[in-house]
């Protein structure tokens, strides 16, 4: 049975930086999640630090709003079968070195805090995820 979702994916600034879009959204269109809506913006830190407040206890969590907002960024509502986990495999773990073949962190991030995309964890996340950077 199909069951159809929107999940919320980002490349990050290492891989636009890398010109790695268009082969980054290749393999997302390989795995049957089609890309509905895509944008490339460069948001601010506080923008980030809004994006990211889940992880607002982390150490890392300075550093991370940083990153996100040091360059441009290509944001994207995928949709498909599953999409919120099939995108989750499809990227890989958060840590480059931990990563399965083929997927996107393996192929092409560089550490735990570059690592080329984001993606939504839940539905829940997704929504808000999608709404954060789609809202009309
Ligand atoms: P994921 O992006 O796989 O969902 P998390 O939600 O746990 O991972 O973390 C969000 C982002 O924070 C990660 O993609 C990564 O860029 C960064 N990050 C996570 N853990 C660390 C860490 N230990 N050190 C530095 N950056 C980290
Ligand atoms: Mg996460």
């Amino acid at each position: 049975m199909s069951n159809i979702e929107q999940t919320l994916s980002i490349i990050k600034p290492d891989a636009v930086e890398r010109n790695l879009i268009e082969e980054i959204k290749s393999i997302f269109i390989k795995k049957n999640l089609k890309i509905k809506e895509n944008k490339k913006i460069h948001i601010t830190k506080e923008e980030a630090a809004e994006f990211y407040k889940v992880h607002q206890t982390k150490p890392f969590y300075d550093d991370l709003c940083a990153y996100l907002s040091s360059g441009p960024i290509v944001v994207m509502i995928l949709e498909g079968n599953n999409a919120v986990l099939s995108n989750r495999e499809i990227m890989g773990a958060t840590d480059p070195k931990q990563a399965k073949d083929n997927t996107i962190r393996k192929l092409y991030g560089i550490s735990i805090d570059k690592n080329s995309v984001h993606g939504s964890d839940s539905i829940e996340n997704a929504k808000k995820e999608i709404n954060f950077f789609f809202k009309n």
